[in-house]
């Protein structure tokens, strides 16, 4: 492990100016700054040398970890609630169980324990290339190459990939919220903003190694999910190589709401797995909308969706697995019937 400064903020604006002040010191040697939050994506990377910050802002002792009801009726979920607050909060649990459930989906309980959902959200990709420092990654080092493309490519995009970077986002809770409409709060040295949840990641492009929208030195303090409630109809389903402990090669998130003849009024549908970002397509949804949903539909749907996939060879397959989980995951969310948040088993 490389040699890094070290500071502790104790409030957001604290943390704010430490990173901006930081960036500027660092800035020669182009080694980046990092917010230092549950540590259980961030330390790996950097014991592994593929993060190599120049210092660590830790924000454990900022004040972010509440969860609390907003005068609207939505929910904040603060930075630091970790993901295992999140998961079991009442609330969520009622009236946005979908979040629940891709959020217990995910590593182990251990993890999700120590895991934040401002760190869920910025997690940075699984691609094993980016991990290896042995091979060439343009995420990892910018202009080095792609070691993914020709190599092994089973977990890689099918959608919105580039020529520079076909990596994955591995997060399952950004899926949940973007068929939430959440927004991400953030807070940097030119103030506060909100990021709608799909405009918060990236597709790779010519510029890779940028994640997100994030500029330099925000901070994300909270994520505000709307009002509404989302429990009738609704799924996350996640398809990986083992029942535990993995991430998705497919995930797909719904919810739905339908009037009393049946038809769809609302429909929401992302896909997690398959794209450098949470994956929606509004004009997909739209086809269910006013519509009483059956399988044809779905299938539509899923064909609409997928429009445009490109496998890489080794994760050829994925495209008919995204095709099959959207139609299933539309099936258990208008039938009412969602994945069991604890039964893995495909039901
Ligand atoms: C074995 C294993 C299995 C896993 N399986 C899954 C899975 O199946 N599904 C899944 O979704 N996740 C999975 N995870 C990932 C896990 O969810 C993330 O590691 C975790 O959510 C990151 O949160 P953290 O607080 O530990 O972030 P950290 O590791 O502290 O930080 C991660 C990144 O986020 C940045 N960051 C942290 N907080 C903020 C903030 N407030 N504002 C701006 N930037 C910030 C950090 O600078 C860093 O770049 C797994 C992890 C492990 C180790
Ligand atoms: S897919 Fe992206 S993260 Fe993976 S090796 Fe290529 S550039 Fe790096």
């Amino acid at each position: 492990m490389n040699r890094f400064d070290y500071e502790r903020a104790s409030d957001v604006a604290q943390a704010v100016g430490l990173a901006d002040r930081a960036m500027a010191n660092a800035a020669e040697s182009a080694a980046p700054v990092r917010f230092l939050a549950g540590g259980t994506n961030l330390v790996d990377l950097m014991k592994e040398d593929v993060e190599c910050p120049h210092t660590l802002i830790d924000v454990n002792r900022l004040p972010l970890r509440a969860i609390e009801e907003l005068p609207d009726g939505g929910l904040r979920l603060g930075a630091l609630a970790t993901n295992a607050e999140t998961a079991d909060h009442p609330v969520v649990r009622a009236r946005y169980p979908v979040l629940s459930s891709a959020i217990l989906s995910g590593a182990t309980r251990q993890l999700r324990n120590a895991a934040t959902d401002g760190g869920n959200l910025n997690q940075r990709t699984r691609c094993c290339y980016f991990y290896d420092t042995a091979t060439p990654c343009n995420k990892r080092t910018p202009g080095a190459g792609c070691g993914a493309i020709g190599g092994f490519t089973r977990m890689h995009a099918i959608l919105g990939a580039s020529e520079h970077c076909v990596a994955t986002n591995p997060s399952d809770m950004a899926v949940a919220l973007a068929v939430l409409d959440a927004r991400v709060r953030v807070t940097g040295p030119q103030g506060e903003r909100t990021i709608p949840l799909l405009d918060y990641h990236r597709l790779p492009g010519d510029q890779p190694w940028r994640d997100n929208n994030l500029a330099a030195a925000e901070l994300v303090t909270a994520v505000d999910l709307p009002p509404g409630d989302f429990s009738a109809h609704y799924t996350y389903l996640k398809l990986r190589d083992r029942l535990s402990y993995a991430f998705a090669l497919v995930s797909v998130a719904v919810v739905l709401a339908r009037d009393d003849a049946g038809r769809c009024t609302d429909v929401r549908i992302a896909l997690g797995g398959v794209a450098h970002k949470p994956w929606r397509v509004l004009d997909a949804e739209a086809l269910l909308r006013a519509n009483a949903p059956d399988r044809a539909l779905f299938e539509q749907v899923a064909a609409r969706m997928l429009d445009g996939a490109v496998g890489l060879g080794g994760n050829d397959f994925k495209i008919e697995l995204a095709r099959r989980a959207i139609v299933r995951a539309l099936e258990q969310a208008a039938s009412g019937r969602p994945q069991s948040h604890t039964d893995k088993r495909i039901a």
